[in-house]
């Protein structure tokens, strides 16, 4: 197992309202999942379920309360500065908005040539050699590196932003809603040069996403999370042909994908999911759920394998 995540914690504190009076948000409870070597696990559910969080949370830039994350044998939570930035060259983040992530006034090939630099890994003509081989490998030309970023297409900056993230060579990539920004027609040619490169490089991948075509297209595996807890995760196709969490039936029903649940997923009330800050009881889901019973409302349902290697959290489904 190249990733391995489990029990991750995180909980927001702030301030709101007047007079101001302490929040507490609860982002992820108690998250694990799981990454072999070129594989790719999509993490899907509505938006403030905490599956950015979760990404996020396994490369430190938001830093867990608890759990642990594994990478490769070696301890993430515990490392130093030093073991940290070594392993972060092997593990690198896609965002949604590559501008985010590209300084502006840096011409790209500078933007490329930098992590190279900060790790010591090239210089002189390696160097060049090796942002041209990146940017060629993204479908970019070599004189892309003299310009900035600012001169790109949406889609042209979200190739410069993964080659940045593949300049070092990871063995895992956390893309966070890599593709969410663009046109449809842009989103398609972003998700093939994805694959293609998970392909050739053996890349792994943590994939989160609102959108189920997507995650169906590009993922093996498939975690589902509502309000900071994963409630179903197993095989793609598994998952979204026979979804079997009253959650995972109503996400599926929404989905403009052709939907076998959706006789199902008719009798679920749809609406906003609660306010994270203020959790329902016992399982999350119970005041939306028409299979809720008493122990759905006291006991959090524990996850456990069921059928076709998925794991599930609920009472009253098998
Ligand atoms: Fe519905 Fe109960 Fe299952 Fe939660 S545990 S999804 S409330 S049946």
């Amino acid at each position: 197992m190249l990733l391995d995540v489990a029990a991750l914690t995180k909980t927001f504190h702030g301030q709101e309202g007047f007079p101001p009076r302490r929040t507490s948000l609860r982002a992820l409870d108690g998250v694990s999942f799981q990454v072999g070597h070129g594989e790719a696990l999509g993490i899907v559910g509505e938006s403030g379920c905490g599956k950015s969080t979760a990404a996020r949370a396994t490369l430190r830039l938001v830093e867990p309360d608890g759990g642990s994350v594994n990478y490769d044998g070696q301890d993430v939570l515990a490392a130093g500065p030093k073991a940290l930035r070594t392993l972060r060259r092997h593990m690198q983040m896609v965002f949604q908005d590559p501008a985010s992530a590209l300084d502006p006034r840096q011409r790209v090939g500078d933007a490329l040539a930098e992590p190279l630099r900060v790790h010591r890994i090239a210089k002189g003509a390696d160097l060049v050699r090796r942002v041209k081989a990146v940017l060629d490998e993204v479908g970019l030309p070599a004189a892309a590196a003299e310009r900035y970023p600012h001169e790109f297409s949406g889609g042209q900056r979200q190739r410069i932003g993964i080659a940045r993230a593949l300049v070092l060579e990871p063995g895992l990539v956390i893309a966070d809603e890599p593709v969410s920004a663009l046109d449809v027609s842009v989103q398609a040619q972003i998700l093939k040069l994805l694959a293609r490169l998970k392909a050739d490089r053996r890349l792994a991948f943590v994939f989160v996403s609102h959108d189920l075509g997507v995650v169906r297209y590009f993922c093996e595996r498939t975690a589902v999370m509502y309000l900071g807890r994963i409630i179903e995760s197993g095989p793609t196709s598994t998952l979204f042909d026979t979804p079997k969490h009253p959650y995972t039936v109503l996400l599926r029903s929404a989905s403009p994908v052709p939907d076998p649940a959706a006789e199902v997923a008719r009798s679920i009330p749809e609406g906003e999911p609660p306010s994270p800050m203020n959790p329902p009881p016992g399982c999350h889901f119970h005041p939306r759920c028409p299979l809720a019973s008493d122990v759905c409302r006291a006991e959090v349902p524990p996850l456990r394998a069921s059928d076709a290697g998925r794991v599930l959290a609920c009472h009253n489904v098998e």
